[in-house]
């Protein structure tokens, strides 16, 4: 397959290069290999994304909700049927299995451009009576909105931020992370295969400072970044000195809490979920298991014999289970994790090594006997690391899940109907799973609270983050003036 793209950025509905930028190169996570190069944006490339983005919006809010909610349709349909092209490059992009790419990315993203696409022509105002005078309300776009992306999940990303801000009128200039910058091409390229005009959706590759140049420009309305808390504060300090709009999608070290009543192979599968799929590498993994005490030594054993099912090895084979890390640096991050915790005294349960092969291969890794103030227990690993804490109660159990300064999500698994909901009332998160752990429907506000994140992605309610509300009163007679 074709992994060098046509050139690094899409701008005004055709690919374009300048050399001039910083090159980056693109690795392939399973081998190491080089097989691209984009290169970051020049302070000439960012102008010319957001010109043209800027001289798209009036037309494209100026088209009705029912023709723009057709296009991200087509662009649903386009993206679908080209999964397997999309899964493939997904999988070169980030080392994902193929197995996953191919029903939760390109999917996922396909998903968000149909339910945008679908929730467009709804978008309406309110009529409110006041006597004889009336308000009306209109739901207007916020005009350019720049979306920043994180390395794991670089289509559905793309696609997460692109559907609803186009839906609601906005264009959108889009930077991959500089480690995954192939997808959103495509995801660009698809947009305007379906209709979109010139400038409605561009992409532009670039590190760190690319980001903050567009957070910082005056020309941006609004901001929505998926990526880590520390970036977040910088992103948002920013944005607040220009007054722009933000949407937070951030980091987290979120509690799965297994009780002892609970189908023990469905936790195990859920805990499974919450923290080896994509190799670790999800914002919103369950990464701090509480297992109550009575089946601990059961569920560390039956999830070590399904861990070692797991099949290592190529992502693009179907067969595969288990991929590498993003890259070289995730990596080592994560092997510095692994030894703190072996240092602080936890119990390496299985794990804990890199696989002997080229790329950046880890092994799933469990620590049991974990405790709440070890670093592995505190700080968002992003990686294949499961920390397995005990618990006696479930007051107990509230407290210490609940301290954290994250609140992305939060999952129970347990048969006492009352008790889940009680916990998953109790839970200071912002998406929280009963008996399951992970889902992402579109349907569903995704994000968090606390330092996990503002604002909601997927749903209605991210419709509220891409438009914003006029008020126009009008009154029926004179005005009443005091002099
Ligand atoms: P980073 O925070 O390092 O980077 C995220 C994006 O922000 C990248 O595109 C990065 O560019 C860019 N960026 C970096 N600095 C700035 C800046 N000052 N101004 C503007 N943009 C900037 O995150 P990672 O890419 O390492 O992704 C992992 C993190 O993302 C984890 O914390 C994870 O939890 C979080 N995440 C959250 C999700 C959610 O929905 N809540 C979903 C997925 C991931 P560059 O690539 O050049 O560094």
């Amino acid at each position: 397959m074709q992994t060098q793209p046509t050139a690094s950025h899409f701008i005004g509905g055709a690919y374009v290069e300048d050399t001039a930028g910083t090159p980056i190169d693109v690795i392939y996570p399973a081998t190491g290999e080089v097989i691209g190069r984009v290169h970051s944006a020049t302070p000439a490339i960012i102008d010319q994304a957001l010109t043209s983005a800027r001289a798209a919006q009036a037309e494209w809010a100026a088209m009705t909700g029912t023709e723009r909610g057709r296009i991200l349709r087509r662009a649903a349909d386009i993206l679908r049927a080209r999964n397997h092209e999309l899964s493939v490059l997904e999988t070169y992009d980030t080392g994902k299995p193929y197995q996953e790419t191919s029903v939760a990315d390109a999917t996922s993203g396909a998903d968000a451009l149909e339910y945008f696409g679908g929730l467009a022509a709804s978008l309406t105002g309110e009529h409110i009576p006041l006597g004889e005078d009336w308000v009306y309300t209109r739901r207007e776009p916020l005009g350019v909105c720049v979306g920043i992306g994180a390395w794991n999940y670089p289509t559905q990303i793309a696609c997460w931020k692109g559907a609803p801000a186009l839906a609601c009128g906005n264009t959108m200039v889009f930077k991959p992370s500089e480690t995954t910058p192939l997808c959103a091409l495509k995801v660009a390229e698809i947009l305007h295969e379906a209709g979109a005009p010139a400038g409605v959706y561009n992409v532009v590759q670039g590190l760190g400072d690319v980001g903050a140049a567009l957070v910082s420009e005056p020309r941006v309305d609004k901001v929505s970044l998926t990526g880590s808390v520390p970036t977040g504060r910088k992103v948002y300090a920013a944005a607040a000195a220009e007054m722009k709009h933000v949407t937070m999608e951030l980091g987290g070290k979120s509690p799965l809490i297994i009780f002892d009543d609970a189908d023990l192979e469905n936790a195990v599968s859920g805990a499974i979920m919450g923290n080896f799929y994509s190799s670790g590498q999800v914002c919103s993994n369950g990464t701090r298991v509480f297992v109550q005490s009575g089946i601990k030594e059961a569920f560390l054993a039956r999830l070590t014999e399904r861990l070692g099912k797991a099949v290592i090895g190529d992502p693009q084979d179907p067969e595969t289970s288990f991929g590498p890390m993003v890259s070289a640096r995730q990596t080592e991050i994560v092997q510095g994790y692994i030894a703190k915790g072996q240092d602080e005294g936890a119990r390496l349960v299985t794990g804990g090594k890199r696989v002997e092969r080229d790329g950046f291969f880890l092994e799933p890794t469990v620590f049991a006997d974990v405790t709440d103030d070890m670093t592995i227990a505190r700080e968002e690993i992003f990686g294949p690391v499961m920390a397995v804490l005990d618990f006696e109660d479930e007051a107990d159990v509230m407290a210490r899940a609940n301290d954290t300064e994250f609140g992305l999500a939060a999952g129970v698994f347990t048969r006492d109907l009352t008790r889940a909901h009680r916990v998953a009332a109790g839970f200071e998160a912002g998406t929280c799973f009963i008996n399951s752990y992970n889902d992402a429907p579109v349907e569903a506000p995704f994000g968090g609270v606390k330092a996990s994140g503002v604002g909601r992605e997927n749903s209605k309610a991210a419709i509220e983050h891409y438009s914003q509300v006029k008020s126009v009163y009008v009154r029926m007679g004179d005005v009443e003036a005091p002099f």
